[in-house]
């Protein structure tokens, strides 16, 4: 057993006390790759899953430079101000930056990262999505299990990571910019079509009313999708997080919105689908990893190459021909 290493039950006490410094370090066995440190972690998680999702999950989108951190610190600190206790990840799996990029670059939310009902912690490394989501949505379980009653998970808005916070939240912000053009701000229509809310930020000074243009155009762009499973109409606001107005109103559609989906059952119904959703990616990953970590299938496939090349076989026959050998050695 490593040093430094607590037992199982040390770190699960300590979550479910609600100590940051534990949190802390049993996020950073959630987050590690040593084998004996995985173990562990399925055990803690294990241990407080009946202890989490008591929370609302918002995942917040938008290109670099839209005003993402500056909006969580704002609207963090409207949210701990009502007594909420207010965790912030994020994900970033295009990241190898060392960690400290995006939410670990403490001095952009300085005042939330010194206040004791926030707890920011940056994103987890690793080199798949999927690695990287594992890791978020656990970390994310073990924030409610220490009390956190809003979950913020942050994205960067440049790829596929949109789609991932969107599997593991409950309702999705996506901060825009007034004057640029979608393109412009690199945000696909597909983006669009999982928002729950578009926030028009930088609100300010001379560009209110162009703000003010650019939200009547989202909303009606908006029209265009069909109406989410959730039953709710997708909003479009605008804020300024530096100005700190707007903010309320976030939070004010937040609350309607978990009001009517409690009510009309779809809260736990997406629930349960993200998480079963979660079980089957899972599962996808290994069967992968399985598969093409194994140096018999690897040796056969580069054999398979050739003679696919050479048309000694035809493509559907060789991916047939090697799951056959894959399922005989079981
Ligand atoms: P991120 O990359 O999306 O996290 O964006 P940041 O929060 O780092 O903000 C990028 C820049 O925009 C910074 O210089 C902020 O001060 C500025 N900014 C953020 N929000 C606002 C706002 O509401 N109004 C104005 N005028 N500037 C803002």
């Amino acid at each position: 057993k490593p040093k430094n290493r607590l037992t199982a039950q040390a770190y699960i006490d300590g979550v479910l006390q609600g100590s940051r410094v534990i949190l802390s370090r049993a996020i950073t066995i959630i987050e590690s790759n040593l084998e004996s440190d995985k173990v562990l972690a399925k055990e803690i998680i294990q241990s407080v899953l009946p202890h989490s999702g008591k929370s609302i999950r918002i995942g917040i989108t938008g290109v670099p430079g839209v005003g993402k951190s500056t909006f969580i610190e704002a609207f963090g600190k409207y949210l701990t101000s009502l007594n909420h206790k207010v965790a912030i990840l994020s994900i970033d799996p295009s990241s190898q930056r060392s960690k400290g990029s995006i939410l670990g670059d403490k001095t952009r939310m300085e005042e939330l990262s010194n206040n004791d009902n926030a707890y920011i912690r940056p994103s987890a490394s690793g080199d798949t999505l999927g690695g990287v989501a594992n890791k978020t949505g656990e970390t994310m379980i073990l924030c409610e299990a220490s009390g956190y009653d809003v979950i913020l998970v942050e994205t960067v808005g440049v790829g596929q990571s949109e789609t991932a916070v969107h599997g593991m939240t409950d309702f999705f912000l996506l901060l825009m910019l007034a004057g640029a053009g979608d393109e412009l701000q690199g945000i696909k229509k597909g983006i669009m079509e999982m928002a729950d809310m578009v926030v028009i930020n930088k609100a300010d000074g001379d560009n209110i009313r162009n703000s003010e243009m650019a939200r009547l155009q989202y909303q009606n762009a908006l029209h265009i999708f069909p109406q989410p499973d959730s039953g709710w109409t997708p909003i479009v606001t605008k804020a300024s997080s530096t100005k700190n107005t707007g903010i309320r109103t976030v939070w004010k559609h937040v609350l309607k919105y978990k009001t009517l989906v409690e009510e009309n059952g779809y809260f736990n119904k997406n629930r349960n689908q993200q998480k079963i959703k979660w079980m089957y990616n899972n599962i996808n990953e290994e069967l992968k990893h399985l598969f093409y970590g194994s140096p018999q299938i690897k040796n056969k496939l580069s054999i398979l190459e050739s003679d696919v090349i050479s048309s000694q076989i035809s493509p559907v026959k060789a991916a047939q021909y090697i799951m056959e050998d894959f399922k005989k050695n079981m």
